[in-house]
């Protein structure tokens, strides 16, 4: 007898595409908030400080302008334009207008990126640790992702770990920089080995550079600035991190033909471009001060030497995160499970985290700790860190 199939079924690319693991520490912290317990948050990924006041009133002048109506699906081209300029003058891409499409943050630049290049079949290299959503994203795209170990390629050479890990059917590489969540940055040369790799392979490179304002180490260099990268690479970027725009949800993507009319498509099919007034505050953001951004990455910087320090002192180990702004110790003398470390630390310090594994095998045995919070909030944490290790089988009240 043969069972009927129902009809009442999601589409079968869906299957393997996961839903976030953050979702469900965020939903433990709540519960124990509401029992009235306090919470150390160190879970979290949004700046810390507020939108800058001149980006609000630019958003409540273009509703009193009424410029409340479709805009071009793209985005508007007093935007682009102001955009291909800083991609020219702050990245060294070469970016025309044309080159520039606005994006509901940068989760859905991502999207449509690997959208518009991945055929079934397809494999993408991603340097693993690596942020949550890429797998999905790309699995959602019935393409598989191949995890390339960081901090073996780093050790043993970019290169040869690169073709270790590629297959005859890989098709991209997704190159973030700086990286969540281990605050990898990656330097120009690393960059220009991941660039000959491409080339010589003739891959598509989509680059991520959410936290390119946040350096501490080095310098923030954008792998499509390299010689014959432009043509081969999807750079992404978003407004969350720079300005604190997170719940805007406005970001953008530059690249060349034949890439721009496939994430033309995607924008217009999945949003039909972002929302009007948005896109003027946006383009208000751009003209924020230099001296603002680098204040605040002064700002940052002490925040990460205050927790590393802190980490440190409860006798964890914790390499120096070069960019963005979390830090990734090893918490294997917890547990080594990180799931178990986090649950831990949860319990008994109230402290929350996100465990190492849910950002690949390769972040197995760590956990995250974001450091975009006041002082004060790293100290009390820190606090409630120092009394879990000075007595590990005690609760936290
Ligand atoms: N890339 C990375 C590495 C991120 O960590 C994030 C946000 N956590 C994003 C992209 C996208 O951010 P948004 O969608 O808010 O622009």
């Amino acid at each position: 007898m043969t069972t009927k199939k129902s009809g009442l079924r999601l589409a079968k690319r869906l299957d393997e595409v996961g839903f976030s693991d953050i979702v469900q520490i965020r939903n433990k912290v709540l519960e124990l908030r509401a029992s009235g317990q306090t919470v150390h948050t160190f879970h979290g990924g949004e700046p810390f400080f507020d939108t800058p006041e001149p980006i609000k009133y630019a958003m409540m002048k273009a509703l009193v302008e009424n410029k409340t109506r479709y805009a071009p699906s793209s985005g508007i081209d007093p935007l682009r334009a102001a955009l291909a300029q800083k991609l020219q003058s702050r990245n060294g891409i070469e970016a025309t207008t044309e080159d520039v499409i606005v994006t509901a943050g940068g989760a859905h630049a991502l999207h449509v990126a690997f959208q518009a290049v991945l055929n079934p079949g397809d494999d993408v290299l991603l340097f693993s640790p690596f942020w949550t959503p890429i797998r999905d994203m790309v699995t959602g795209a019935e393409a598989r992702a191949l995890l390339v170990p960081t901090r073996t390629a780093r050790r043993s050479g970019l290169t040869k770990t690169l073709e270790q890990f590629s297959t005859p059917h890989t098709r991209a590489i997704y190159y973030n920089t700086p990286q969540n969540p281990a605050g990898t940055v990656f330097t120009r040369s690393e960059a220009e080995e991941v660039a000959a790799f491409a080339r010589k392979h003739d891959l598509i490179v989509i680059a991520d550079e959410a936290y390119e304002d946040l350096v501490y180490e080095g310098e923030h260099c954008s792998i499509a600035s390299l010689p014959g990268m432009a043509e081969r690479t999807i750079t992404t970027f978003t407004f969350s991190k720079s300005y604190a725009m997170t719940g805007w949800r406005v970001g953008y993507a530059v690249a060349r033909e034949p890439f721009m009319s496939g994430l033309r498509k995607l924008v217009l099919y999945s949003i039909n471009g972002v929302s009007t007034p948005t896109q003027w505050a946006a383009l208000e953001a751009l003209s924020t001060p230099q001296s603002v951004i680098d204040a605040r990455r002064e700002e940052y910087r002490a925040k990460r030497e205050l927790l590393v320090a802190g980490l440190r002192e409860c006798g964890l180990d914790c390499e120096i995160p070069e960019g963005a702004f979390y830090a990734f110790p090893d918490v294997s003398k917890i547990h080594k499970d990180s799931r178990k470390a986090a649950a831990i630390l949860l319990e008994k310090a109230h402290v929350a985290t996100v465990p190492g594994v849910v950002f690949g095998a390769q972040g197995e045995g760590h956990v995250r700790f974001g450091y975009s919070m006041s002082t004060e909030s790293i100290n009390s944490g820190l606090a409630a860190l120092k009394s879990y290790f000075a007595n590990p089988a005690r609760s936290a009240r």
